[in-house]
């Protein structure tokens, strides 16, 4: 049993140099919402809050968070992790009424992976192990976030860290461009992969003929290649057209749409985002009752998802890779006291307890919007 005794909520703010774009808008800035637990034994756990878009979007959910979720947490008792998503669920109803379930989920996602830092903690293990007693203590990572115009030059950056697949972001203007499939095409080595994320940039109309094109280029997968919002039967049709692999799970928000992606076995990737939906608890419970083979996160946020979501994949899919931004954001690379490196393609794993790093406070300082704490 822990008792949350206090909590920080930090957003911070990391603004670019180069703006990311994707199919469905520009991103000028990384926001990040950091969430502490502080428990009984003194312990900090932690969590983050996803929150990328729109630009409003970590403003907002601060404010949720502070005025909604902290008196709940306050003195709050739980005897094991994979209780936290019940315990809000009174909360939940305020915000199926304003059909805003997506900054409910956000936020108690955060909590989840908070709370699940506290127990391992606690457990005096490493998340990793905490999760998996025969865990790995590394995790391999693939390269995202690259725009098509950099395309070459972010992968040559990837390659200087080992890493061997690479993500490209297609489907611009409802549109696919076939110069930058030969382009890759010529530079992709034998042992490397090549994923394209179409960003729900496609329609119905479009889709079919593109993904027959894209069946002469050596393809990894095609992630979301229509809205995320289609039916399951759309995205059926679409794994059933050819052999290319469909992935998705980044906007998958209840728990049928995740039952019937993963047993249907046309649908190889499956990619939860641990601080947008379920946080921890839903992978390890996913992971339990389907082949954890299946789970390749999905993360773009800040070093405290990633950090976690390397504990997480390395103990139930460690043959997988992360995703994992190519892009500067240093609140991803260190917003911790040590320095969160890809080496030799992969994320190596501390034995220090929880996910075993510490907040970098001149960061924290330096990047910080605003903070709030109970
Ligand atoms: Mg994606």
């Amino acid at each position: 049993m822990i008792r949350i005794n206090s909590l920080n909520l930090y957003y911070l703010n990391f603004p670019l140099k180069n703006n990311i774009i994707t199919s469905f808008g520009v991103m000028k800035n990384r926001p990040s919402l950091i969430l502490e637990l502080k428990d009984n034994f003194n312990n900090s756990g932690y969590g983050e809050v996803w929150c990328n878009f729109p630009s409003d979007a970590a403003n907002y959910r601060f404010n949720i968070f502070k005025n909604i979720f902290v008196n709940k947490l306050k003195d709050l008792e739980i005897d094991d992790p994979l209780k936290t998503i019940s315990i809000f669920d009174k909360i939940k109803i305020v915000f199926i009424q304003s059909g805003d379930l997506g900054t409910y989920n956000n936020i108690v996602a955060a909590i989840d992976c908070a709370i699940w830092d506290l127990f391992s903690k606690n457990k005096k293990l490493p998340l990793y192990k905490f999760i998996n007693n025969n865990s790995k203590n590394n995790i391999q990572s693939y390269a995202s976030g690259i725009n098509p115009g950099e395309a070459l030059k972010k992968i040559e950056e990837a390659r200087s860290v080992g890493i061997d697949s690479f993500k490209v972001k297609i489907g611009f203007n409802n549109n696919l461009d076939i110069n930058l499939l030969n382009l890759l095409k010529e530079n992709i080595k034998k042992n490397e992969n090549l994923m394209f994320d179409v960003n729900q940039g496609w329609n119905l109309h479009n889709v079919k003929k593109y993904l027959l094109i894209l069946q002469k280029y050596k393809t990894f997968w095609i992630e979301e290649p229509i809205s995320a919002s289609s039916t399951n039967e759309d995205y059926n049709s679409l794994s059933n057209l050819n052999n290319i692999n469909i992935a998705l799970g980044e906007n998958i928000n209840n728990i049928n749409d995740f039952d019937y992606y993963f047993s249907n076995n046309k649908f190889n990737y499956i990619q939860p985002d641990i601080t947008k939906f379920g946080g921890i608890s839903l992978i390890f419970n996913l992971s339990k009752k389907y082949n954890p083979k299946k789970i390749w996160l999905h993360f773009l946020g800040s070093g405290v998802g990633l950090l976690t979501s390397a504990h997480v994949m390395a103990a139930i899919n460690p043959e997988g890779k992360l995703e994992t931004d190519i892009n500067e954001n240093l609140l991803r690379t260190k917003i911790f006291d040590t320095e969160l490196k890809v080496i030799e393609g992969k994320f190596n794993l501390n034995n220090n307890f929880g996910i075993g790093m510490k907040l970098n406070k001149e960061i924290i300082k330096k990047y910080l919007i605003k903070s709030f704490t109970n």
